[in-house]
């Protein structure tokens, strides 16, 4: 199924991110991420691609067992800016045998000391998906500008160009102050871009996330968030329960504000997707009719 669709034929779409397995690690520790996430049952599951920039990435090998062996729709993340186009016409045609239908279509992070390549940007490999194959292509986008743009206005011209090339939806970049994020949508919707936004939510449930992805991204911390941490860094217990409280308060209220979807990036914890699932399905469940 496209993805695309869902947006059709409901108020509010719910999905998840999960990362593969490394090249050489056993994929039993997946297999029962996604025995937990059947019975959550997200409308979709996104797989990331290679984060880091390693081309052996086991996206399109959790795919097919998404689709296949759990029945969950997959959406499989695609970068470009490290390979060559050999490479990306391969990983195309790939997905494409194994019967995905959605695809993520990302630049991906610069790799330090690597400079040249096929692609400058995401709309490039938009491009060349949508030559080779009848995929629907979904993109990403920044509620806090990318951290290479000028400013957000520049962003959003250059995210116009991306969804003119047939990106059908975007899913957004984690962010934790849901103003920042309205503001953003105003933006992008006065500048033409009418495709479905979801909105990238993601518990911080782990004082390592602190330090870790959250700083990655570039993230504002809400107050709120860094009296959290500093109350609760060194209790565990505590920084889990006020995490999933957080993430809940921060979901009720983007669906109050009547966005497209949420798209929950869950690091493969399914005790957490579940709680915050639970806390948040029946609003959906009633929203959607
Ligand atoms: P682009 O859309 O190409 O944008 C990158 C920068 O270039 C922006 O500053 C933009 O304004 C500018 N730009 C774009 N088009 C043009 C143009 N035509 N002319 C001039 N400037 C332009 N990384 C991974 O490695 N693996 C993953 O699985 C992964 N999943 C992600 C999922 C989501 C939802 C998000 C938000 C990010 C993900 N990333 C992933 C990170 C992503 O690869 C990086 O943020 C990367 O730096 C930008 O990717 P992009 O596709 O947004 O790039």
């Amino acid at each position: 199924m496209k993805i695309n669709n869902l947006f059709k034929e409901k108020k509010v779409v719910y999905s998840f991110e999960i990362f593969p397995p490394k090249v050489n690690d056993d994929v039993s520790k997946v297999l029962d991420t996604l025995e937990n996430i059947r019975d959550i049952s997200p409308d979709y599951v996104s797989i990331t691609y290679s984060a880091g920039g390693s081309k052996n990435s086991r996206t399109k090998e959790i795919a097919q067992i998404v689709k296949n062996d759990y029945g969950i729709e997959p959406l499989a993340h695609l970068t470009c800016i490290n390979s060559t186009k050999d490479e990306v016409i391969s990983a195309i045609d790939g997905l494409v045998d194994i019967g995905v239908e959605n695809v993520l279509a990302l630049r991906g992070d610069r790799i330090e000391g690597k400079v040249k390549s096929d692609f400058a940007h995401a709309s490039d490999l938009v491009e060349l998906i949508k030559s080779r194959s009848d995929m629907n292509v979904v993109g990403a986008c920044y509620p806090e500008g990318h951290p290479e743009s000028a400013n957000i206005v520049e962003d959003i011209r250059n995210l116009k160009i991306k969804i003119d090339k047939g990106v059908t939806h975007l899913n957004s970049q984690l962010f934790f102050d849901n103003d920042d994020y309205l503001k953003y949508l105003d933006m992008v919707r006065l500048a033409g871009i009418t495709v479905p936004i979801e909105a990238g939510v993601m518990p911080l449930v782990k004082a390592s996330q602190f330090g870790g992805i959250v700083k990655m991204t570039g993230a504002k911390m809400p107050t709120k968030i860094s009296r959290m941490y500093s109350k609760f860094a060194d209790d565990p217990d505590s920084l889990m329960e006020a995490g999933i409280a957080y993430a809940t308060d921060q979901i009720v209220d983007l669906l109050s504000s009547g966005v497209d979807g949420i798209h929950l990036y869950i690091m493969n914890n399914t005790y957490v997707a579940k709680r915050i699932t639970d806390n948040i399905r029946p609003i959906i469940d009633k929203l959607n009719g």
